[in-house]
């Protein structure tokens, strides 16, 4: 190479270096942290101006961030609020209303838009309800790791089977990180702590022995400051975002909610947001702008340079980090939970200092001077009333149709609250074992209203397992004349009649729930018994081979297909999958015993007899 050209090609070098050096360099996504903490009442934080509970965690983070002091969910229930911050959207259009109710795949989350960006994705849970195999389909799309429950729980007790500690979370969300160094990362950690019942460990239990919930918080927030230090000690707490935000509030007996997901006050509501940005941008900044979780999730995308989809509720809160806005944003409010035990559903808008709840009575507030939502300003032809009932049917408008029942047709929640508060507690005593206390607390649901479906198929599932089947069947007959379409509750009823050898009433209440749900295969296993009882055995026939479609392999539903066909006089078709089936449950007596009755229909003495003594042998054995 001639020397000119080595200068010069030095030259051009020197030039793009240059220009490499004054570009703006483009730095690198930031690793983002999404922290939900259960049931946190906003105004039960420390830094929120609550002087009864020390949050340290909590504190710290919103020094070094924006903390957001009037954010609100759309919904007062776990998966539903959950939903709308993973996607954006309202609840009417992400359409998980209730749990167990699949996220759809047509709404992006924003876990797989950041997978999409080359994020690596993890999501640690705290509750069984946020299991993507159980009661959260769908919320583990984009995630490389959804931390769910184990399939198979020996314990009885809640934790490990329906609840983790805010510890454990951290500590499998710690594992994972340092597994899987290499980001950038996208963690979303659930911390279920102060969710009823409220049960913090000590030294918490003692501290806040006399307000439990707050004790729960204390101790969740020492769970989240955990997890602040293991970033700050892997180097990963300075640059990164770190949104931590409440999932709804609870409402502690106010407006006679003892815990949240029927009402829209802000008592369940208003939640704490906080957001702590890259390199120490706007620390300690206060917003006191309205703002939803729905704004999350384009907050996020924007901060890792994703593109944001077109269909969103939420908006980005990046124009309050800098001061660039103090405008208010309209929050709206949902629940259709009222209507799992029928009553009608809610609809709120909080906007210009006022709330509107749509409901059977309908209510306003002035949040201005009644902060506490104690007085009931509504009157049908006020101004702030026709405009947010305008809001609302905008919002319907966008919204899919619900068949959700017309809800002016339903009783007001407002006055059913007594009755949910009770239903409630029978449940957590149910979860626990405390039979005699569900069992009281339901008879207390029954003397309020004698036809609540839901504590009348509660005390019928009760009876059930306490093996009083008469008692069941009574309780659970009453539970589906109510609510003739609860498949779950007939196939209890028709549990509770074989049990009580009531077979006609079985077969009808048996029939009737695979009318509703024709997927059932317990209900088809025990509907083909009840036939064999009913001496039908072509009907039997009908229903095993109906429960073998939904598993092949269940050796129940073998056995009773051949006792079927057995009945039926049909030896040689029984005793050919007979003989099979004795290859693979070589100890099973039942499978022996209907061998020997197939080769006595057809006449083998010999093979009779030996399969006979196989079956007794096998069933003295045991
Ligand atoms: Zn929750």
């Amino acid at each position: 190479m001639k020397p000119v050209k080595v200068l010069r090609t030095l030259y051009v070098v020197l030039i793009l270096s240059a220009a490499a050096l004054s570009a703006p360099t483009k730095t690198p996504p930031p690793d983002i942290f999404l922290i939900t903490i259960d049931t946190l009442r906003a105004d039960h934080v420390h830094c929120y101006g609550y002087a009864s509970v020390a949050t340290p965690g909590l504190d710290a983070l919103a020094k070094d961030g924006a903390r957001f002091t009037q954010a609100f969910t759309p919904s007062p229930i776990t998966n539903t609020s959950h939903a709308s911050i993973l996607t954006g959207l309202l609840p009417g259009s992400h359409g998980v209303t209730d749990f167990g109710v699949p996220l759809s795949a047509s709404h992006p989350t924003v876990a797989e838009l950041l997978k999409a960006q080359d994020y690596r994705t993890a999501a640690f849970i705290g509750a069984v309800i946020l299991d993507s195999k159980n009661l959260a389909p769908g919320f583990d799309r984009g995630f490389d790791y959804y931390d769910n429950f184990p399939e198979h729980v020996s314990t009885k007790s809640r934790w490990g089977r329906l609840e983790r500690r805010g510890m454990d979370v951290v500590e499998h969300a710690e594992n994972w990180l340092s597994q899987h160094p290499a980001g950038p990362h996208f963690i979303w950690v659930h911390l279920y702590d102060p969710h009823d019942p409220y049960e913090p460990p000590p030294p918490y239990s003692r501290i806040y022995k006399d307000h439990l919930y707050d004790g729960e918080i204390a101790y969740a927030d020492s769970a989240l400051a955990q997890f602040i230090a293991y970033l700050n000690k892997i180097g990963k707490y300075r640059n990164s975002v770190i949104v931590v935000v409440g999932d709804h509030g609870e409402g502690l007996g106010e407006h006679h909610e003892d815990t949240h997901g029927i009402f829209l006050y802000d008592t369940t509501t208003h939640v704490p947001l906080i957001v702590k940005l890259p390199g120490g941008r706007s620390a300690g900044t206060i917003v006191a702008a309205q703002v939803r979780t729905l704004d999350i999730m384009p907050t996020l995308l924007e901060f890792a340079g994703a593109p944001v989809p077109q269909r969103k509720d939420g908006e980005s809160l990046e124009p309050y980090f800098g001061g660039k806005s103090e405008a208010a944003r309209p929050a709206f409010g949902e629940t259709d939970y009222p209507l799992r035990f029928g009553w009608a559903p809610l609809r709120s808008v909080r906007s210009d200092g006022f709330k509107f709840i749509e409901a059977p009575r309908p209510e306003l507030y002035d949040l201005q001077v009644d902060a506490g939502e104690l007085s009931n300003r509504y009157e049908s032809r006020d101004a702030r009333v026709e405009k947010s009932r305008t809001m609302l049917a905008e919002l319907r408008s966008k919204e899919a149709p619900t068949t959700a029942p017309e809800p002016s047709s339903l009783p007001d929640p407002k006055d059913k609250i007594e009755e949910q508060n009770l239903l409630h507690a029978a449940m957590l005593a149910s979860e626990d074992d405390r039979s005699a206390d569900a069992r009281k607390t339901l008879e207390k649901v029954l003397a309020l209203d004698s036809k609540s479906p839901t504590a009348l198929r509660q005390l019928g599932e009760l009876e059930l397992q306490a093996g009083d089947y008469v008692e069941a069947a009574r309780h659970l007959k009453a539970a589906t004349e109510v609510r003739p379409d609860d498949a779950a509750a007939l196939f209890h009823e028709g549990q509770a009649l074989e049990k009580a050898r009531d077979l006609g009433g079985a077969r009808d209440a048996l029939e009737a729930s695979l009318k509703l749900m024709p997927g059932q295969f317990e209900a088809r296993l025990l509907l083909g018994q009840v036939y064999l009882g009913l001496k039908d055995p072509a009907a039997a026939e009908d229903q095993f081979e109906a429960a073998l479609l939904l598993q092949s392999g269940s050796v129940e539903a073998q056995l009773g297909l051949a006792d079927a066909q057995i009945t039926k006089g049909n030896f040689a078709e029984a005793a050919q999958s007979l003989e099979a089936l004795s290859k693979v449950q070589a100890k099973n007596a039942h499978v022996f015993d209907l061998l020997a009755k197939a080769y006595s229909g057809l006449g083998k003495r010999t093979e009779a007899q030996q399969a006979a003594t196989r079956a007794n042998l096998l069933s003295s054995n045991k």
